[in-house]
């Protein structure tokens, strides 16, 4: 049985939307929406759980995963209610609900401990880092005050701790969505269901209906600035950096002749990063749409961060390429890799974790489709 969380409305604000009781349920942002329909009925359904305080409604849907956040509805909604702002806001509310510690609550209710713990994390994987590199001046002069050991087995522990986390976090999502949907695991419907969310997940093919859809902004806008484009190279670049790097550990020889193709595929994905991350940030800046009209001080220093490690990451390439051992460029270096160790530590707190709910609830969807 729900119970009625009569403050749910306001707690809602908290995480970045407006005054949805404004809605007089008129239906068309539910009409515009190019992803909705029988099997996902939103988001008009969720203005009426949000009003009414139904709090286990919403953090165990699966279909508040589904909206890309295109912001259609918002531009279309008569009393300017913003629909697609509560969607977003949702996404943040049930993310914040799913992972036990609170902090992604606090990060993404309060703006300035979200910059302040932002910080003070990457203050503190900077000494981390430095724990792995003892002998050069600035880790003995550290290591002076505070003892190696304490930091490096902190930054372990803080490591694993948010990897703990993580994993607890998408088991309560499963949980929570699978008490409302009853899904019965089949190896072969598994199987097929986890191959239409790896194609839908690479394709974003739903998205990309956002951008093409008659109400769209985008519809008659060249594909290269049209937000599919963007969130799928910001993907793309991200995986290819990511995979770059593993490549580059696992081989311990990131020598420009030798291991050539990591560092074709470091490049190229470095270029998609940057490039659709400075053209969001764009985006969000003038506030183009209503979809970048709200954006919390978590996802301004997400982006921030990636084009940072974007940027830091081309100054490295062009160090190994002019062999150029300097100060700066070590200090490029521990600029870097704290930047990129910090999107992998606050993974389930950021706006990164909708890469791993997003998918589980994609599962559930394709699962009761094909089920059907
Ligand atoms: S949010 Fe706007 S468009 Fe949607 S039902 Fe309410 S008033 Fe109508
Ligand atoms: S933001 Fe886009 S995808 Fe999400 S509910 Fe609105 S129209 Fe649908």
């Amino acid at each position: 049985m729900n119970s009625i969380n009569p403050k749910l409305a306001c707690d809602l604000k908290k995480f970045g939307t407006f005054d949805f009781s404004s809605c007089y349920n008129c239906g068309q942002c539910t009409a515009v929406c190019s992803i909705t329909g029988p099997d996902a009925s939103f988001p008009r359904m969720f203005i009426r759980y949000g009003m009414l305080g139904l709090t286990e409604e919403i953090i165990s849907s699966k279909d508040i995963w589904l909206c890309y956040a295109c912001g259609d509805c918002s531009e279309t909604c008569p009393r300017q209610a913003s629909p697609g702002d509560l969607m977003a806001a949702l996404r943040r509310f049930s993310m914040a609900k799913y992972e036990p510690t609170g902090l992604s609550a606090m990060i993404y209710k309060s703006n300035w401990f979200s910059l302040v713990f932002t910080l003070a994390l990457a203050v503190f994987l900077g000494f981390f880092l430095l724990t792995i590199k003892p002998d050069i001046p600035v880790s003995r002069w550290l290591f002076n005050f505070v003892p190696f050991q304490i930091i490096h087995d902190l930054g372990m522990i803080a490591f694993i701790f948010m990897g703990i986390t993580a994993f607890t976090g998408l088991i309560n999502m499963y949980r929570k969505i699978n008490r409302k949907e009853k899904i019965k695991l089949r190896l072969k419907n598994t199987l097929l269901t986890v191959k239409q969310v790896i194609a839908e997940v690479f394709s974003m093919k739903r998205y990309r209906s956002c951008d093409d859809d008659k109400f769209s902004y985008w519809q008659s806008k060249n594909l290269l600035v049209k937000p599919w484009f963007l969130h799928f190279s910001i993907m793309l670049g991200f995986l290819g950096l990511l995979t770059a790097t593993v490549l580059d550990f696992i081989l311990k020889d990131p020598a420009l002749k030798t291991w050539w193709p990591s560092r074709i595929l470091g490049t190229v994905s470095g270029l998609f990063l940057i490039y659709g991350t400075i053209i969001t940030l764009i985006y969000r800046i003038g506030k183009v749409t209503p979809a970048y009209s709200q954006t919390r001080m978590a996802d301004w220093l997400f982006l921030i961060f990636l084009l940072l490690a974007g940027i830091t990451g081309f100054w490295l390439e062009l160090a190994v390429f002019t062999d150029a051992a300097s100060t700066l460029n070590n200090l490029v270096l521990l600029v870097h890799t704290v930047l990129s160790m910090e999107l992998v530590v606050l993974f389930a707190f950021s706006k990164f974790g909708h890469a791993f709910y997003r998918p589980l609830a994609l599962f559930f969807h394709f699962y009761k489709n094909l089920e059907k």
